[in-house]
């Protein structure tokens, strides 16, 4: 099992400045007007006559452009961007891919949410203190199942740990994620292998097809998905789906993808600006108050003790 943070690829060349692509615009849209004698070579022109264009609500003409974005997003933010009708899709297959591949790592690879951003750095502290620490390894309490927890109450009993009661929510969040996916990851993996295997029942599983393992995989998959879509449905798309009603996976995703390309291409997207940076205060604040906190940024040495919920 592999977590990771979502991310994107623009699969759309565009050229410098998004010169290229707003010219483009520029020429279909003055047919209307039949002023294309007033294209200018610098693309100043096409700046001027594309924000005219959005001003105006004539946003049909910003259809004659389309950009295609491959994501690596969890299979419920997955199902939330096919709801866009106008745009085209092509999802990687449960299907089709075997994870139990070594193209896929012989793994299951899941989304890491943000808000189990902390939990998980709080855990691989943990681990890795546990695995240098020789005292530990040599004291009578330690054995080689000991989790993270075991850990914690040792160096708690060693008066090492003090108090951290956020610290402690988020890495039993964290570890109540981890846990209930490796068991399902382990169900996956051991059914699409194994020709047959004993299970608690006293029984043998005959092996399955990725078609049918998959009723065993949870929304925080990830999945490969690439959408195409036309600049008029990308503005529709970032409307929805930076603003925050929307779920704060898809506002992450969404409004990186929207910084990243309106630095690419100016203009065309310039007026969604408000809601991303609605967004990027509230997660400036957000990701502070996850990562900041001190037992985290000083290390284990100097963890708090969890206070531990009845
Ligand atoms: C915050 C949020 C919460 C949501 N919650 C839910 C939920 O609980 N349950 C749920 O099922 N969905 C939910 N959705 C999905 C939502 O209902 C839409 O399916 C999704 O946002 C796609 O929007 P759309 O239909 O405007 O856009 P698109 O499908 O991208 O279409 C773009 C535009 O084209 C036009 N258009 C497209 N098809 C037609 C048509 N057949 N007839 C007329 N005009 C059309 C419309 O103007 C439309 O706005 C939610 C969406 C958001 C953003």
């Amino acid at each position: 099992m592999k977590f990771i943070d979502p991310s994107f690829d623009i699969l759309t060349d565009i050229s410098d400045g998004g010169i290229k692509e707003l010219k483009h615009i520029e020429r279909c849209g003055r047919v209307s007007y039949r002023s294309e004698d007033k294209i200018t070579e610098d693309g100043e022109s096409a700046k001027k006559f594309v924000a005219m264009l959005i001003k105006n609500g004539h946003e049909s003409v910003l259809e004659h452009g389309s950009l295609t974005v491959e994501f690596t997003v969890d299979r419920a933010i997955a199902n939330e961007l096919v709801r866009h009708r106008m745009a085209s899709f092509t999802q990687e297959s449960t299907r089709y891919c075997n994870y139990s591949k070594d193209k896929f790592g012989g793994d299951l690879t899941y989304i890491l949410p943000f808000y189990l951003k902390h939990g998980y750095d709080v855990y691989n502290r943990i681990t890795e203190a546990m695995a240098n620490d020789v005292e530990y390894k040599s004291s009578v309490l330690y054995s080689e199942d000991d989790t993270v927890f075991d850990y914690i109450y040792y160096k708690n009993s060693n008066r090492a740990i003090d108090n951290c009661q956020e610290w402690w929510d988020d890495l039993c969040k964290f570890c109540n994620y981890r846990s209930t996916i490796d068991e399902v990851s382990k169900s996956y993996l051991t059914t699409v292998t194994a020709p047959g295997y004993f299970t608690d029942m006293e029984g043998v599983v005959p092996e399955s097809t990725p078609e049918e393992a998959r009723f065993l995989l949870p929304l925080g998959l990830a999945t490969k998905i690439v959408v195409t879509a036309n600049y008029r449905e990308w503005r529709h798309i970032f409307k929805l789906r930076c603003e925050k009603h929307a779920h704060p996976e898809m506002q992450r995703i969404m409004c990186s993808l929207w910084l990243v390309l309106n630095r690419k291409i100016p203009v065309v997207f310039d007026d969604i600006r408000d809601m991303v940076n609605e967004y990027l205060d509230d997660d400036q604040g957000l990701m502070n108050g996850l990562v900041a906190t001190d037992c985290v940024n000083i290390g284990l040495r100097y963890f708090r003790k969890p206070t531990i919920k009845e």
